[in-house]
């Protein structure tokens, strides 16, 4: 039987949940004037709070910031960058507010680095239910909906209240498929379920409408199909929205910080951040922030975080701000799609970096995602590119000349390029593909 502690912290999670979802859905359309007023206040809040950590009260007074309960926004910037390492470095409880008892431990997969621990209060989880919502409703979604997610099976279930109402059967059961299951059997269970929110890895989604388009196969389309945990490429978008005839949204989420960014429903080329979740900084190699509209990497400050406070943690990943109010009435601001991992990114000699988009756009240029299914590029020393093709069928020996044709013209003066066809590309232990792989070191 559940003990009456948990029961009350349970209930007074969902009372969260609902509150922020409310909150959630109203804060999206204030003006980014309005916003950005709840962000400084949000951020005053939290840096109070994480002043009584070990490692925060350290990096605040090292950065001669007396008074963190009076910060501007601008001021952030005199903080020192977060990441694993510094988190193992200093260990967990240099950067905990209160004790232990009652946090939900969360962990990160190593696939990009080190793999990472963070923990985080019940109520902090309703809060991230409440932005997935947010995502879900802005396409007629609700959390009533089934669903299906295909992702990584045997990860331990959600510590936070909307699983409590799912286990209890308040609330349909996510369904949950492994990325690798055989794509018949996946595409039996859609189905089966028809259910109105198709959500999952991108490979995994794009794999699955691929299969969909290839045999034919009709399913009741779901109201979107929801594209997650990787570089979430035109490609993957464009296949899911043919083969499931609904919209395909790209949703920037991690472990650490839930949903940050999401596509606008009417400008679905750009993402949406989460600004008054959040304060999302773009900086480039210097570690300076670069001006609205130029590439760097993404360090994000969560505003609600409080057991653990995370406060410019570098993600690794690349986008840029766009610096328009979005016609779709929403105040949030905006982003690009999100370029993949800078560790990730292979290097010109010029220093320029060639990420995702580059690759599929040529291969799309080529005219060759006919034949193409999936691929990998692979930098090699004496600056050479290996891109491993795993072909859907062999191409014609026009078609394979075309495409390395068309990979030359754009790199062939930094790289010697070599397109080889592949029987398989392996994914990395986590189940996802790694598109780029640049030498090491
Ligand atoms: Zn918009």
């Amino acid at each position: 039987m559940a003990s009456p502690i948990i029961a009350t912290a349970g209930l007074a999670a969902i009372g969260t949940l609902l509150r922020s979802s409310a909150r959630l859905a109203r804060e999206q359309w204030l003006s980014p004037e309005k916003l950005a007023a709840r962000r400084r206040t949000r951020l005053r809040q939290m840096l109070a709070r994480a002043a009584g950590t070990a490692y925060y009260e350290a990096a605040f007074r090292a950065a001669g910031l007396h008074d963190p309960g009076a910060i501007e926004l601008h001021e952030l910037e005199r903080l020192p960058f977060l990441d694993r390492h510094t988190i193992a470095q200093h260990g967990l409880d240099a950067f905990l507010t209160a004790g232990r008892d009652g946090l939900v431990n969360v962990f990160t997969s190593g696939s990009t680095g080190m793999p990472g621990r963070f923990v985080r209060s019940r109520i902090e989880e309703a809060d991230y239910s409440a932005r997935w919502w947010r995502v879900y409703a802005a396409y007629g979604c609700s959390v009533r909906d089934a669903q299906i997610n295909v992702a990584t099976v045997g990860k331990p279930d959600r510590a936070g209240p909307i699983s409590m109402l799912r286990k209890i059967g308040v609330l349909p059961r996510v369904e949950r498929l492994a990325s690798d299951a055989p794509l018949e059997q996946v595409l039996e269970r859609v189905r089966e379920l028809h259910p109105p929110i198709l959500t999952g890895y991108a490979g995994a989604i794009e794999a699955l409408a691929d299969h969909v388009l290839a045999t034919e196969a009709r399913i009741q389309p779901p109201r979107a199909v929801f594209c997650t945990a990787m570089e979430v490429t035109d490609r993957c978008l464009e296949l899911a929205e043919k083969a499931f005839q609904a919209p395909a949204v790209d949703v920037y989420v991690t472990n650490e910080f839930g949903v940050i960014a999401w596509s606008c429903p009417t400008r679905r080329e750009l993402l949406h951040v989460n600004d008054d979740s959040f304060v999302v900084e773009v900086v480039g190699t210097d570690g300076r922030l670069v001006p609205p509209g130029t590439l760097g990497e993404l360090v994000v400050t969560s505003l609600g975080l409080t057991s653990m406070p995370l406060i410019r943690y570098r993600m690794g990943d690349m986008a840029a701000r766009v610096p328009e109010r979005c016609e779709c009435g929403r105040g949030l601001g905006l982003l690009t799609r999100v370029h993949g991992r800078t560790a990730h990114a292979i290097r010109r000699p010029s220093g320029a970096l060639i990420t995702t988009p580059v690759i599929t756009s040529l291969i799309g240029r080529a005219q060759a995602y006919e034949w193409v299914y999936q691929f990998q590029v692979r930098e090699e020393p004496g600056r050479r590119l290996r891109f491993l093709v795993d072909a859907r069928r062999p191409p014609s020996e026009l078609q394979r000349r075309e495409l390395t044709r068309t990979i030359e013209s754009a790199l062939g003066q930094d790289f010697q390029i070599a397109v080889e066809i592949v029987a398989e590309i392996q994914a990395a232990p986590s189940g996802k593909l790694q598109f780029l792989v640049p030498l090491a070191g």
